[in-house]
């Protein structure tokens, strides 16, 4: 371990109270994690941020390199970005080809002695979905169903432990804290869907991002742009859109945070259908602002948000 990594006190140990805890340290009394800088992680989209932060607690600072709003399928890298994973010692992504525009530089990273980790590939292969749209690659969009997401606790457990082996028993006490809040919530998010009566579940929402929440929640899902942002929707989707939503005679439609609302404007007009609200798709809320007692840049307000707009508009 590098001299600087002991040489820092954390703040709230004053020189008096430093000195006694020191010689314990040398004693092998107290792990030395507990004098180590926090760890350097750089994240992707705000919900793999979230992730890395919940798990890895004061022991990790997390630069985030996506905000709220932004669409990571057409992301592409800064050079401020550039700075920031360089500088990291492990990093994060979401993977299954979300950052589309960044796999050469994750690749690139790898190929250096740093830690570059793809969060969902400790999802089982045949739990992921093969959309037909999506020729050859899964859908991304794993993190709208809560009991997967939970299974990429396991990569950020195994990630911060290997940069940081004297601090794996706390990520891993974190990790199962925050996989037990996930239970909790999918199971709230269960009992809200089953507040709608089957044949009004049906969610009509920008791009193919609901893939997984459908499977997990119950919902049969229809997204106007395919599973990708990359192709605009075109004239003929939204002709058949209007006439899917008339003939189920669906209640309200959705727009996404990090999608452009212009095409569900238009279908909300030509098949006489309200905008039910704005959902989080590929990309958590502004950190702070605050809904019903949870915060919408959380994780856990994304969902929550999520949920209760769309039963909301269905009823
Ligand atoms: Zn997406």
């Amino acid at each position: 371990m590098p001299m600087s990594s002991y040489s820092l006190p954390k703040p709230h140990l004053t020189p008096v109270a430093f000195a006694p805890l020191l010689v314990l340290v040398f004693l092998g009394l107290v792990p030395w994690a507990l004098f180590a800088q926090p760890l350097k992680v750089a994240a992707t989209t705000t919900m793999v941020s979230d992730l890395v932060r919940q798990v890895g607690g004061d022991q990790v600072t997390v630069e985030g390199l996506m905000g709220p709003g932004v669409d990571p399928h057409l992301y592409k890298p800064t050079a401020t970005d550039v700075l920031k994973l360089q500088r990291a010692e492990v990093i994060f992504y979401n993977g299954l080809v979300l950052e589309g525009k960044m796999t050469d530089l994750f690749a690139r990273m790898a190929r250096t002695k740093k830690h570059v980790y793809a969060v969902t590939e400790s999802i089982p292969l045949e739990q992921l979905l093969e959309p037909p749209e999506f020729q050859g690659h899964y859908d991304p969009h794993v993190w709208l169903d809560v009991t997967l997401w939970a299974k990429c606790v396991d990569t950020v457990v195994k990630g911060l432990s290997e940069a940081r082996p004297d601090a794996a028993e706390a990520f891993t006490r974190r990790g199962a804290e925050v996989k037990k809040q996930m239970h909790h919530l999918h199971e709230w998010a269960r009992a809200k869907a089953a507040e709608l009566p089957e044949s009004r579940r049906i969610l009509v929402t920008s791009h193919d991002a609901y893939n997984y929440f459908g499977r997990a929640y119950g919902f049969q899902v229809v997204g106007l742009q395919g599973v990708s942002t990359v192709t605009e929707a075109g004239l003929a989707d939204i002709t058949k859109m209007v006439d899917f939503i008339r003939a189920k005679d669906i209640r309200a439609i959705f727009v996404e945070s990090s999608v452009s609302p212009a095409a569900i404007q238009r279908i909300s007009q030509d098949a006489g259908v309200k905008v039910g609200g704005e959902l989080f798709s590929d990309a958590m809320g502004t950190p702070g602002k605050m809904e019903n007692g949870y915060d919408l840049g959380t994780y856990n307000g994304m969902i929550r948000h999520n949920l209760e707009t769309i039963v909301n508009a269905l009823k």
